[in-house]
């Protein structure tokens, strides 16, 4: 299953990313953006490109 791996040091939680998944995958909890449905990922990469802060490093797939 992909999942976004998301760097909460760089993340602005500007929300941008939960708005670009079509999937639901991404929620603002507390101060950083969570992949809370990452059963639902497949893996796009629209996340990782739409984000300003080059705060999703990488999908994961395992
Ligand atoms: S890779 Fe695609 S489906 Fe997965 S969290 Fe990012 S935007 Fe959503
Ligand atoms: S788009 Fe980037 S900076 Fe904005 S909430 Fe998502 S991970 Fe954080």
């Amino acid at each position: 299953m992909p999942r976004p791996i998301i760097n909460e040091d760089e993340c602005s939680a500007c929300g941008i990313c939960v708005d670009t998944c079509p999937n639901g995958v991404l929620e603002i909890v507390g101060d950083a953006a969570e992949p809370v449905h990452d059963e639902n990922c497949d893996g796009c990469a629209a996340c990782m490109e739409d984000c300003p802060m080059g705060a999703i490093t990488e999908i994961e797939e395992d």
